[in-house]
């Protein structure tokens, strides 16, 4: 069995080891500032899904200078896997791809004025195919998952499973299962221990 925690905290922690080094060459955030809607951060109580009250109504951080360390590090996937091409920036897609958990776990953190921007194409059907690999590294599967504010969905090889609000006190497990017609995943929320 796989435990995956809530992703605020986690995306903090994962982007603070990220050296400035890894942004591929030419990308920069330039107009966009979706992460400062989308992610979490704790040193200036701002949750998932909501515009931080520092971000400037036509971009930037009024507090640039001075913002938390977790800002500083934050590079989300486009920004740093080569990859993904101009589709995939987060102020056209409407989502921003975060790797936590060591590299196990991606998450799709969607802007919640665009719930379903991660089911058009060509993302959906990539998100599949990350997912399919995901899981064929069992037993040590990587997980696919969607984070609208706090409404948690996980991405399966074979299907889509609503975990509902997920809170910082709880955690998805996963669970590859073998029976008679083959491996089942089975995915489900629990609290932290
Ligand atoms: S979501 Fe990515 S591209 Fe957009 S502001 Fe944040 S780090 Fe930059
Ligand atoms: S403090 Fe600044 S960089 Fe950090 S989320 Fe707020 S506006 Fe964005």
């Amino acid at each position: 069995m796989s435990s995956f925690g809530h992703p605020l905290s986690d995306v903090s922690a994962q982007s603070a080891r990220l050296p400035h080094s890894n942004v591929v060459p030419g990308r920069a955030c330039g107009t966009c500032t979706l992460c400062c809607k989308v992610a979490a951060v704790d040193e200036v109580s701002k949750q998932m899904g909501v515009w931080c009250p520092h971000c400037l109504r036509h971009g930037g951080c009024a507090i640039y200078d001075s913002r938390p360390p977790s800002c500083r590090a934050f590079h989300c996937q486009w920004m740093v896997e080569q990859g993904l091409g101009p589709e995939w920036k987060p102020d056209r897609a409407k989502f921003a791809l975060a790797r936590t958990e060591a590299g196990r776990r991606l998450t799709v953190l969607v802007d919640p004025g665009y719930p379903s921007a991660w089911r058009r194409s060509p993302y959906y059907e990539n998100l599949k195919h990350w997912a399919e690999i995901g899981a064929s590294r069992s037993p040590d599967l990587h997980l696919v998952d969607v984070m609208i504010g706090t409404r948690c969905i996980v991405i399966l090889p074979d299907r889509d499973v609503e975990i509902g609000p997920l809170g910082p006190d709880e955690m998805i497990q996963v669970e590859c299962r073998m029976t008679a017609t083959g491996a089942v995943i089975e995915v489900q929320k629990a609290k932290r221990q």
